[in-house]
């Protein structure tokens, strides 16, 4: 944040000291029946997975009511992970509003919105084997929707040359090759991320945007309900651990495995898939 010198007024000290009111309140926020979820999930049989390359990105497809889990292998490593509806890309994963409903990083009980007008649950976090990290005294936390994807346009901006295994490239390339079309037409469905297993946060003193080494090692998982049918893409970012810097080639990069469970048909009970949202989208006119 820059610093414009400016005149105080003289109940400067009033103003800052008023509290501060939550924007979304989520008590009226339809709840996920977690306990639903995991006896479901203790039904459940894998029926697929697909192991990321490091620097690269791969898709995957995730049908309503089947479970996926994002696991550190081999070595810390952060994933950037992108949602669409399998049917319909032009419903997504929103970042932004995500954030203002639940906060900066998620974990389990939390949940992945889609954009407008559906604006629904996509996926609910069922567990997240680093949740004890809590919020450090740096104001970094785990999993984050504060961050958009790490992207080669920035890299230009601020370092020039041509890098091509940033994330951004990295999901194009991936559903580029799930749709059969080329890098211009599948560009423009990538959006901005969940930051998996990324530890980051807000200095204190200037606001910017930090990364710091992630706590994820080996064994750790993220795991994930499907509330609708999902095309999954995930790029094991080009920053490894992200404790150092990303678009380069130069940070220690490992592979993310991804996982795909189907618990039994019965075990779900009467659930089903939540309704697009209830917005007549007339706009009052
Ligand atoms: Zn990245």
């Amino acid at each position: 944040m820059t610093t414009i010198p400016t005149t105080q007024p003289e109940d400067a000290e009033q103003r800052r000291a008023i509290a501060p009111v939550i924007c979304y309140p989520t008590e009226t926020l339809p709840a996920p029946d977690l306990a639903l979820y995991r006896a479901a999930r203790r039904t459940a049989r894998k029926v697929g997975e697909v192991l990321v390359p490091p620097r690269d990105a791969a898709t995957f497809t995730v049908p309503a009511g089947s479970f996926f889990r994002i696991s550190s292998v081999e070595g810390p490593q952060v994933g950037d992970l992108n949602l669409w509806n399998a049917q319909d890309l032009s419903e997504r994963f929103y970042s932004g509003k995500t954030r203002a409903l639940h906060g900066t990083h998620l974990t389990a009980g939390e949940r992945m919105w889609s954009s407008f007008p559906d604006m629904r649950p996509m996926a609910t976090i069922t567990e997240d084997t680093l949740g004890w990290y809590g919020i450090d005294s740096f104001g970094g936390s785990v999993h984050d929707v504060i961050g958009t994807r790490c992207d080669p346009y920035t890299n230009n901006l601020l370092s020039g040359g041509q890098y091509h295994h940033c994330c951004h490239s990295n999901l194009t390339r991936a559903l580029a090759g799930h749709l059969g079309v080329g890098p211009a037409e599948a560009e423009p469905h990538v959006h901005d991320v969940l930051n998996v297993f990324m530890c980051t946060g807000f200095t204190r003193d200037t606001g910017q945007y930090f990364m710091k080494a992630s706590p994820v090692r080996p064994g750790d998982f993220l795991e994930f309900f499907a509330e609708i049918d999902l095309l999954g893409a995930l790029s094991a970012c080009p920053g490894g651990d992200c404790s150092s810097e990303h678009s380069s080639d130069t940070a220690a990069c490992h592979p993310l495995l991804v996982e795909v469970f189907t618990p039994e048909a019965a075990a779900l009970g009467g659930w089903t898939p939540p309704a697009p949202n209830g917005y007549d989208r007339s706009h009052g006119h």
